[in-house]
């Protein structure tokens, strides 16, 4: 072990001493930085449960390498997408496949990923899905159905829903509030100033603020939770700004991590943030108020150190109030 942490030192001095280009110029192409040439580590657990999911026919979030397995931090933890693989919108730094009328819901599907999820042992499970516009509740009742199943199931599992703006109907996401989850999470994505160049035109800074507010409102016990990815152009004034406006709508959880181009036809990556730089958002977040900040150029999300501090504190919360 004395060994591997020397060699993470060496490799933490050589990036301080990066001096490739981290700002891109016009017409050209940012070359990746040391920070960002990470090995995903997929385990076997992976694969156990990548297999289920394609036996139930449940669709797996692109993270997932990332965030199953437990291990250093022994959370177990998963992303799960219902609804479906094709989205009602097309954002563009997002490379989910894109339909106006996708495939209807599968009726099955709340209480088959309920039944999955609670024989994989897990302890924290967050539940996302792609916008489903086409439907009058956005698809709000069908997440509900599934964390109602989760919580029936296994009552100590930590349930995270991850869940579109719906258009801005408040009823929706009301239904997901009060479906018994832990966390609720809904990501701004980006700065107010970059929504409509970054996310789909029916997106909007406003709206996603008020789906989080509102969430809150109606169930003040939850947690809510956002995420920023930094590196789209966004200067530090208009991420100031952000998080401030996060914490007045109560925003108790914040995630930024770096935005990664997925395929040629997305949004470029106009700036590669310091791992320094990162740690100055940390260091804000916290002094700004949020339970908890994770800011860094691999942060996504959702992921195993975030849903491991966030176990704790809810557990810790539930044994207070029994006492
Ligand atoms: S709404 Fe979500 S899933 Fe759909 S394109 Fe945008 S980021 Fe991707």
């Amino acid at each position: 072990d004395r060994k591997k942490e020397v060699l993470e030192l060496s490799e933490k001095s050589k990036w301080v001493e990066y001096r490739g280009n981290l700002k891109r110029q016009k017409g050209e192409r940012l070359r990746l930085p040391p920070w960002l040439k990470t090995e995903i580590p997929i385990g076997k657990n992976y694969n156990k449960l990548k297999n289920t999911l394609r036996d139930l026919n449940l669709t797996q979030c692109p993270n997932i390498g990332e965030c199953w397995g437990g291990g250093e931090y022994s959370t177990a933890t998963a992303t799960i997408m219902l609804m479906g693989d094709t989205c009602t919108r097309g954002c563009r730094f997002c490379s989910v496949k894109t339909a106006r009328q996708p495939p209807p819901l599968d009726k099955n599907e709340p209480y088959n990923t309920a039944k999955a999820i609670v024989a994989w042992g897990l302890d924290y499970v967050v539940l996302t899905s792609v916008d489903r516009d086409d439907l009058a509740d956005g698809g709000s009742e069908h997440f509900a159905q599934t964390v109602s199943h989760l919580k029936e199931r296994g009552p100590k599992i930590l349930v995270e829903c991850l869940t579109p703006d719906f258009r801005g109907d408040l009823s929706a996401v009301e239904i997901i509030a009060l479906s018994g989850l832990d966390v609720y999470a809904h990501n701004v994505e980006t700065v107010r100033e970059l929504q409509r160049f970054v996310r789909d035109p029916r997106a909007n800074f406003d709206q996603s603020l008020s789906v989080l507010r509102h969430a809150k409102k109606v169930k003040p016990s939850v947690l809510t939770k956002t995420s920023i990815m930094l590196g789209l152009g966004e200067t530090d004034d208009q991420i100031q700004n952000t998080l401030t406006e996060l914490r007045e709508a109560d925003v108790d959880c914040l995630t930024l991590g770096q935005y990664m181009q997925p395929t040629k036809r997305h949004l470029k990556v106009e700036e590669y943030v310091t791992p320094e730089k990162f740690a100055h958002w940390e260091k804000v977040g916290n002094e700004m108020g949020f339970v908890y900040t994770a800011s860094g150029p691999l942060v996504r999300s959702s992921y195993k150190a975030g849903e491991f501090f966030l176990k704790n504190l809810l557990d810790k919360r539930k044994s207070e109030v029994k006492e």
